[in-house]
Formats: C-alpha cells, structure tokens, sequence
C-alpha cells in the first residue's frame, strides 16, 4: 500500500514524496483511512513511528486550500509545537494552507502578527492558546479538527485544565483526534467527554519500546557516574548522543563537565529561554554539537534525526519517560543503542521501568573500566561482554558499541 492509494490529495502525496517517504508506516496506514472517513480517534503508538504525518496527512487532504481557521492541534511542549508546525507546513507545500504555530516564552508581536494574516491550521500549546483567546486574538468556533497529541504529557504537565477550556470552545461538530503513549483515568475521562465514539488505534504493544534500539544496564557507584560516562563517549562511535538527566541543575552541571572537557555539547531544559533552546536543537540538528543534554520534559517527542545513541545519565522516576527518551533514538525504524547508568538507589526504578516494558535489559560491564565497588556491581556477575557489537576500542581493548559509525 502506498501513499497513493491511501485516499490523500496529490497535493498532499507530492508533499510527502518531497520528503523523501516511501512507504506509509503502520500507524500511517491505519489511521490515514480513519481520519478521513471523519471518524474521532483515540491513538495510542508509540513514539517516533510517524505519528505526526498519520494525522497531519489526512488532515491537510480534508482542507484542501485556503479558507480561515479549521484546524487546531494542542502540543505540550514548545519544542514539539515547532516540529509539528514544520511538519504540517512541509507536507503542505504544494498548496496554499497557512499553519501558524504559537507557544509561551517569546513576544506576541510576531505571533499576532502571523495570526492577522490568517491560518488554516493553528498549531499551540495551551497556555498561550488561552492568552490569545482571552485577547480576543482567536476564535475557536470554527475549528473542524482537533488533535489533542500527547495527551498525557498535557496531564503529567497540569495542562488538563486549560486543554479543558480551549475544547470547550471549540464547535461542537468537529472531528478529535487523542494521542497519548498511556493511558491514565484522567485521559480516559477526558476521551469520554471530547470525543464521539472513537475508534482505537493501537501499534505495537502501548508501553513496547522502539524494537530497533539495543538497551544495556550499566550498573556503577554514584561517585563514578560521571567517569563512566566520560569513558562511555571515549568508547563509542557515536553521530549524535542525547543525554538524559532528571534535573535540569544535572543537565547544566553535566554539560559544562563535558564542555571542560572539550565536547561540543548543547543544552536542553526548560529553564532556557526560548532562544537558547530553539539554538541548542538546531545545533543539535546540524551537527555543531554531537551531544545534547536535556530534561525529560525539553526532550518529550522530539524529532533529531541520526541520534545514534541516548544515554540515560539518571534513570528516568516514571518508567514511561524510559520509553520516550529511548524514542529519541531508533525513530522510524533506524537503528540505535540506549544505555542506562545505574547507582545502587536507581535499582527499584530500573526494575519497575523493566516490569512496565515487559523485558528485562542487560546490565554490562565496561571492560577495563577501574570500578570500584558498589553493591550495584553484583547484578552484572555474568554480562560483561554485553548485547552488544564488542569490537577493539581505544587501545584495542575496550569493546565500542556505536552501530551507525560515522
Ligand atoms: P513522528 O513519530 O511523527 O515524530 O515521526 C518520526 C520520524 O519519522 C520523523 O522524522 C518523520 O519525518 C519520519 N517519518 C514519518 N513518516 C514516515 C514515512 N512514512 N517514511 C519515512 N519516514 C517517516
């Protein structure tokens, strides 16, 4: 089945083909069929399995061409609004649609100014939507499609509220879409009242993670943390690496640890003003830094292509963020390697993320790596050698893992 046959516009499918996509992927090519027969959907995949286009693409078709606002999508974050606005107005641009994307923690001027000219598809997060509508600036009666994406992130982020209030502006005939990698009483009930006999899509198992990454467990003393990640980075051959920490005073500390060190290192949390953020991933995107260092919440559902690994510097407190930030690598289906730095406290956290994933995950050893002891260590007894490529490393002893070299 190709994006041919799927029931899209020319426009559209020129669009696509101009991005380089060949095949729908699985979520594509069930949900494309379902958005266009109007129907309310409640979508459940996960991350990086193209998403975006499965409800951009059809969207974009029902549209057709320029006539006012129709279509509002709500993102959780800035970062993840800015990718959706790019990817609607890339598969846009054999027509005359209009997106618009608008965010909190930048001026309204150009925002408003934008808005004037008139948009088709208005891309937000919640809290400046409700602004703008407070101002006067936007009417929402007349939007026809809704996607709620990430829904519960929206809700982990006190968004409930509001994404309440801009729903209930919106016209009443419309068509809405959910989104959300789980699914928590709170986005149920909200489902029950927002949507209209919606149909399920599900890929893949809810809670599996990208079949394509390899995962490793590396078990470590709190005090070696850093050295060991030091050594991971010597020993990998990596494109790009993400790292995650749980706060963003880590992620600040860890970045200007490796920046001492003279790795080209990027910032991502949401302490940073808009500006920083906005430069860091494009650096990230470009190359200019191969290691990015973000905050679970900066990161949620971006898009870095060629990210070749992620290494978990502190195991994520909620066992769904371990398949978001595994997410980041692997997205639509290249390949990519995810580690998970583990102190003795991490260890209940490591096995809950295991029970919630239904798989357990190696713990490996760095060869020729001067640990010292931690009660940690005793899990990896018989892994040394790991899931993983061993080849000569640095010196031709220790093992690298990069699967994408440069
Ligand atoms: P998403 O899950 O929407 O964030 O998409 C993940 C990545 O897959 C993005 O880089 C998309 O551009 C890419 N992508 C989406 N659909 C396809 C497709 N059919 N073929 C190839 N790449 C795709």
């Amino acid at each position: 089945m190709s994006f041919q046959n799927l029931g899209l516009s020319d426009d559209v499918v020129h669009g696509v083909q101009s991005m380089g996509y060949i095949d729908p992927t699985p979520i594509q090519l069930r949900a494309i069929p379902l958005v266009l027969s109007g129907a309310d959907i409640i979508g459940a995949s996960q991350t990086g399995t193209g998403k975006t286009a499965a409800f951009a693409l059809p969207i974009l078709t029902k549209l057709a061409k320029h006539g006012g606002l129709r279509a509002l999508i709500l993102e959780p974050t800035r970062e993840l609004a800015a990718q959706v606005e790019t990817a609607f107005r890339d598969y846009s641009r054999f027509s005359n649609l209009r997106t618009v994307v608008i965010y909190g923690g930048v001026g309204y001027g150009k925002q408003l100014e934008e808005l004037k000219r008139g948009t088709d598809i208005l891309v937000a997060t919640p809290g400046r939507l409700l602004d703008h509508m407070e101002q006067g600036n936007i009417d929402l009666g007349t939007i026809e499609h809704l996607v709620l994406d990430e829904a519960d992130r929206m809700l982990d982020m006190g968004f409930m509220p509001d994404v309440r209030r801009i729903i209930e502006k919106c016209r009443k005939q419309r068509q809405t879409c959910l989104f959300s990698a789980t699914m928590p009483p709170e986005i149920a009930g909200l489902c029950e009242w927002a949507l209209k006999e919606p149909q399920s899509i599900e890929i893949g198992q809810r809670r599996s993670v990208a079949e394509s990454v390899k995962h490793a467990i590396y078990p470590v003393a709190g005090t070696q943390k850093f050295e060991l990640l030091l050594a991971l980075l010597e020993r990998t051959h990596y494109d790009s690496v993400l790292i995650f920490t749980r706060t963003k005073h880590a992620a600040d500390r860890v970045a200007s640890q490796l920046k001492a060190l003279n790795h080209a290192v990027a910032v991502l949390h949401s302490n940073r003003s808009q500006n920083e953020r906005l430069e860091a991933l494009a650096g990230f995107r470009s190359g200019k830094y191969e290691v990015m260092v973000a905050t679970d919440i900066a990161a949620r559902g971006l898009d870095v292509s060629g990210i070749s690994h992620v290494i978990n510097y502190d195991v994520p407190q909620h066992p769904e963020d371990y398949v978001h930030r595994i997410g980041r690598t692997g997205r639509a289906e290249a390949t990519g390697d995810a580690f998970t730095l583990m102190t003795a406290d991490e260890a209940p956290d490591v096995a809950s993320i295991e029970r919630f994933i239904g798989q357990s995950i190696p713990r490996v050893k760095l060869e020729n790596f001067a640990y010292v002891y931690s009660v940690v260590l005793d899990s990896t007894k018989s892994a040394s050698a790991g899931a993983h490529n061993v080849r000569g490393g640095r010196a031709g002893k220790g093992y690298s893992f990069g699967v994408r070299r440069k």
